[in-house]
């Protein structure tokens, strides 16, 4: 359908990512006219939610709440240990990874509408399985889950965009890919539709109301650099090329509220050698997130961070930060014969990094870019700190420590001393950024003097305020879906009110 064909329409949606399609999907059943625009085409569509693993995390306080998202079979409600996550646990893990500084409304929104949300989702046809390759280990001979995450989207990433596409095409929701807002249309104050690009012809499409749900501007080296500081340009890209902060600059020209972390971002250590940006195939197989169990050496051949300050659910979107800061913007991850076989599929790829040794001398020949000695010495350190009388056990903190280094390890201190020893080579791979636009609990865009921008909704990385300096994993999906569905609910309500 051309551009300037549309007409009628009720809610323009922007984006085509999870929170975008829950938004879609909520203003349809709420009666409006719904449109999408999203500026990829349909081969690169889903955003960064396509690269994800789908990981997402609910409150659930026994197992038939946890059934309402996720199909448990008798068999695995007898052999799995699933554990619980209250509200309690999920307002704690907020507060405590964001320094307390996540906004208390938005994240009650969240935790309370995180499993309601989840289960309307299934309601339409999305599906859940369980993390068992990495949110558990064995542990007498069944499953126990740790880290307060125990499911994720079925297929991943991939398979969460499938059937969100599936299900809005079934329902009749038009998608206009290649398709990019470029600014926000505007009458007596009201937001009422945006200006869309397709192959550089310019439309004015009108609407009710117009939700933003396109991502941030983890994308845009400039705005990385501007924003986030020195060498943020340089960082690789975890996810798509699209997201390029172009909704936040619309709702910033209309007087929309910055707000948030706007020099604070999720990022990860990923490997030395990823493109530029997300690789469909691979997804988010860059990653290296098994750290807790081994050490972490920069060019210095020193370590730089508390690889086990907590299950990595709690640290890793925090240190991608560290892997920049360090000398040459890389480190090189060490394991030895002992954690081999709790490593995460990660490091099982293809495209890795990866150098091997049978001793450690040996391995600090291979580590490029390493002072050698240096790395020796390190090693030596650590081993000898390592308190030995603690048994070790990979799904609880374990409080197995280092005692006397300069930067301690917590938990899950094992020496390293078993050949074959192995390294992975990494560098900060950013995922999403923290800052964006402020929005009322009802998810209203609002201005610089406080009020509702009205006919303006926003949903998903966009909003500012949920996220400071660090994130407990699996919730951006899930705050995605939570968010975008009210905003679908409330653009759809505006919409048809007689007003207009
Ligand atoms: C590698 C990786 C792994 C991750 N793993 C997880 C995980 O396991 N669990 C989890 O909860 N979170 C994970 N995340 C974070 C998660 O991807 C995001 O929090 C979430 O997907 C954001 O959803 P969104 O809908 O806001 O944005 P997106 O899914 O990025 O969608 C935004 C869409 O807007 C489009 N767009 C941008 N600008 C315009 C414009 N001007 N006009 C039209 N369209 C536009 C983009 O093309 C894109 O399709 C991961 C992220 C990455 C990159």
């Amino acid at each position: 359908m051309q551009l300037e064909e549309i007409s009628g329409v009720d809610v323009i949606v922007v984006g085509a990512g999870n929170a975008a399609i829950c938004a879609a999907l909520a203003a349809h059943e709420a009666g409006a006219k719904v449109v999408v625009l999203e500026k990829a085409p349909e081969t690169e569509k889903g955003g960064n939610s396509f690269f994800t693993a789908g990981a997402t995390r609910f409150v659930f306080n026994n197992l038939d709440e946890l059934r309402e998202v996720l199909d448990v079979s008798e068999e695995e409600a007898r052999t799995v240990d699933f554990g619980t996550y209250t509200q309690e646990n999920f307002f704690d893990d907020m507060g405590r990874v964001t320094q307390y500084r996540c906004d208390p409304d938005l994240t009650e929104i969240l935790v309370r509408n995180s499993r309601r949300t989840l289960a309307w989702m299934k309601s339409k046809g999305v599906r859940f399985e369980p993390m068992y390759g990495r949110q558990a280990h064995k542990v007498d001979g069944g499953f126990k889950f740790f880290g307060g995450q125990v499911c994720a989207f079925w297929g991943g990433g991939a398979g969460l965009i499938d059937s969100l596409h599936t299900i809005a095409k079934k329902t009749g929701i038009l998608i206009l890919y290649e398709t990019g807002a470029v600014s926000l249309l505007s009458k007596d104050g009201r937001v009422c539709g945006v200006l869309a690009d397709h192959d550089g012809r310019q439309n004015e499409i009108s609407a009710g109301a117009v939700v933003l749900a396109c991502g941030g501007f983890e994308s845009n080296a400039e705005m990385r650099a501007r924003y986030l500081g020195p060498n943020w340009d340089l960082a690789k890209v975890r996810g798509t090329r699209f997201n390029m902060g172009g909704g936040i600059s619309m709702a910033l020209a209309m007087g929309a509220m910055p707000c948030g972390h706007w020099s604070g971002a999720h990022a990860v250590g990923w490997d030395l050698n990823a493109p530029t940006f997300g690789d469909r195939v691979v997804g988010d197989g860059f990653q290296k997130h098994s750290y807790p169990f081994g050490i972490m050496v920069n060019a210095n051949g020193e370590r730089f961070v508390d690889e086990g300050a907590d299950f990595r659910n709690f640290t890793y979107a925090k240190y991608g930060l560290e892997v920049l800061k360090q000398p040459g913007m890389f480190a090189w991850q060490v394991f030895d014969a002992k954690v081999d076989p709790i490593l995460r599929d990660e490091y099982r790829i293809r495209q890795v990094t990866k150098v091997d040794a049978a001793s450690l001398e040996e391995l600090a020949g291979k580590l490029e870019g390493v002072d050698k000695r240096r790395f020796l010495e390190t090693v030596a350190e650590y081993n000898k700190a390592v308190r030995q009388d603690i048994p070790f056990n990979s799904v609880i903190r374990d409080g197995k420590c280092t005692e006397g280094l300069r930067i301690p390890k917590t938990n899950w201190a094992n020496t390293i001393d078993t050949p074959p020893f192995q390294a992975y080579g990494i560098t900060c791979g950013i995922t999403f950024t923290f800052g964006g636009v402020k929005v009322s609990p009802s998810t209203a865009v609002q201005s610089v003097s406080g009020k509702h921008i009205p006919g303006l909704y926003a949903a998903g990385e966009m909003v500012g305020g949920l996220f400071y300096f660090n994130y407990p994993s699996g919730t951006g999906l899930v705050s995605g879906a939570v968010f975008g569905r009210i905003a679908g609910t409330e653009a759809a309500d505006y919409a048809r009110r007689p007003q207009r």
